[in-house]
Formats: C-alpha cells, structure tokens, sequence
C-alpha cells in the first residue's frame, strides 16, 4: 500500500517502527511485540537500516518476516552513503520483488571504524539523490526525513529547510521527523516548511521515555533537545522499569495531545521494539481510530 496516498486520502495515520535486532532472543521479543500490536492496524511500519550497507540484510529480513507473517504494511528504510548506485539499485530491484511499496530514503552517516571514529566517505551522496535513484525505478512511495531542530551539520535553520525542500522535489511523498520532545520546536518547522512551499504529508515521530539517561546520551547524539522538565519529573532517586516506563507514557501522552489540539494528524512511534508503552499511549488517548479501518 502507498503510503504517500494513504496519508493524502485518509488525512490521519498511526505507525511504528522498528529497528532489526541483534540476535535471536531479539528477534523473539521483536516479533513477540510486532504481533501484539498487530490488532493497532497501523497505517504502515517502518524497519531501520544500518548505513553502509551493514545491516541491509537484517532490514530486508525483518521486512520479509513482517510480509509473510503479519498484515503490516513494511518501509524499509535506507540509507545511500558508502553504497555504489549498481548495489542500491539491486536492493530496489529486490524489494520491488519482495512486493514493497514504499522506502524511506536517506543518506545516512559513515559508519564507525575500529577506532571509534567514522569509516572514510567512498560515495558522498545526499539523501536527495537517493530520493532521485527511487523515483526513477518508479513504484514505490517515497518518505524522507526532516528535522524539527535542524540537521546537526546544517549551519542555520533556514538552509536546512532549503536542503529539505529540495530532497523533497526529487519526488518525496511524505517526511518524518527526527524525535522531538518540545513540540513548539515542531510547530517553528512546519512554519518554515509551509514558508518554503512544503505542502506533503509531514508524520511526527514520538518517542516514549523508558530510561532517561540512555535518552539524554540518544538526544546528544541526534541533536534532539530534551528539555529539562522531562528530566525532572524522572525524580532524582531511581526509579523502577514500571515507574520509568509509566512517567515516559504520561509525558508521552501529554505531548500527543498538545499535537492534536494543534490539528497534527500523522504520528509515528519509535517502539525500540518494546509494544508495552505505545500499546498504553494509544489506549490512553483512543488513538486506535488512527489506524487503518
Ligand atoms: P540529507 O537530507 O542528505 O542531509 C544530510 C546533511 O546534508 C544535512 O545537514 C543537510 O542539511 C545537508 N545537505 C543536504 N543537501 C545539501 C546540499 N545540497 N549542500 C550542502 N549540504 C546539504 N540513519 C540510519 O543510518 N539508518 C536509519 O534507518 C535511519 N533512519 C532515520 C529515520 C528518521 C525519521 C530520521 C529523522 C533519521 C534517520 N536516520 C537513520 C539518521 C540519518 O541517516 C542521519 O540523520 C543522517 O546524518 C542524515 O540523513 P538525511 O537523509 O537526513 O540526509
């Protein structure tokens, strides 16, 4: 099913995503998750990819089990950075094959070498021209990712929605943020998007808290701001994985509903494979209507 559409004709959307999983147990409890929120209906589910091609097998077999097991509609995402145009354009070949409609594209960044720093750059590409190389194997609906605070290596907001703005006239469908914690941060982008002439679907992805710590090392290193008061309602004394998880879903939920009021429609939720916390937001807010019919 085309995303792109999908967004267009229904004008609201409930989706997950996951990443693949390390080893066997995580697959178990990764697919122990994807059939529990099955009954969710989600407008699609997104797979995660490792850039350089490392874990571009895991991602298709992930998406392959999803197709054969469950009713979910998959995109895989990928990533162009370090991949020659033959490899990328097999990999489009075979989920074209594997019956996929829809792709996330984006460059990605250099993996980390043995010495903890970056691999060197073999093919330099931007997410645009990944965006381009999808159009034009025609077939598939094509996301891309925007940034409600900015790309870490853009150098001012307004070049950045620029940048945006032309990956997404190589022929993008749809955006989906980068986690956001402070939605007036959001609301400043889609104000630049509209400003620029942005007009497609924009999905916003939501990120339930579970462990605060391991959250403020993720922000760091995506550029994601989480604000001090989330911080702070975590207590300073430690907390149990119930209490942790319930806190993460009450300031979950409190930021989704300031997105509704808003008129945001599309929401994306980061499930780090877990059901447990997105099943309780989408309870919490009776966001099942969402979802598919
Ligand atoms: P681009 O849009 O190409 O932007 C990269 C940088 O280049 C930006 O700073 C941009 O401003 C700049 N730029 C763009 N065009 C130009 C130009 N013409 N001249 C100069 N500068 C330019 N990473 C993964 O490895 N795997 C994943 O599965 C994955 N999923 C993601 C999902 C979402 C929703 C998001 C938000 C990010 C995801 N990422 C993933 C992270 C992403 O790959 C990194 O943030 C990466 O650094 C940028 O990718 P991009 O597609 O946004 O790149």
């Amino acid at each position: 099913m085309n995303i792109g559409e999908l967004l267009t004709s229904r004008g609201k959307s409930l989706s997950f995503e996951f990443f693949p999983p390390k080893d066997d147990l995580g697959e178990i409890n990764l697919f122990q998750a994807i059939h529990s929120l099955e009954a969710l209906n989600p407008t699609f589910v997104s797979v995660t990819y490792g850039a350089g091609g490392g874990t571009a097998k895991n991602t298709r077999h992930v998406v392959e089990r999803i197709i054969e097991e469950t009713s979910f509609n998959p995109m895989p995402h990928l990533t162009c950075i370090n991949q020659s145009k033959e490899e990328l354009e097999g990999i489009l070949e075979d989920y074209k094959k594997m019956g996929i409609d829809n792709v996330l594209a984006l460059r990605g960044d250099p993996p980390m070498g043995k010495d903890g720093k970056p691999m060197p750059v073999t093919h330099k590409y931007y997410a645009k021209d990944l965006v381009r190389l999808v159009a034009a194997e025609k077939g598939f609906s094509i996301g891309v990712a925007v940034y409600p605070e900015g790309h870490g290596e853009t150098p001012d907001l307004e070049r950045d929605i620029l940048y945006t703005k032309e990956k997404i006239d190589q022929g993008a469908d749809f955006g989906v943020t980068q986690m956001f914690f402070d939605n007036n941060l959001f609301y400043a982008f889609m104000e630049r998007a509209r400003r620029v002439g942005i007009n497609i679907p924009i999905v916003t992805a939501i990120m339930p808290i579970t462990d605060v710590g391991r959250m403020q090392t993720f922000c760091q290193r995506c550029g994601a701001t989480l604000p001090k008061s989330c911080v702070e309602r975590f207590g300073d004394k430690p907390l149990s994985k119930e209490d942790a998880v319930k806190i993460g879903v009450e300031l979950a939920c409190e930021q989704v509903t300031d997105l509704m009021k808003n008129g945001v429609k599309y929401f994306h939720f980061y499930t780090l494979n877990k059901d447990e916390s997105v099943a309780a937001i989408i309870k919490n807010m009776r966001m099942e209507k969402y979802g598919l019919d």
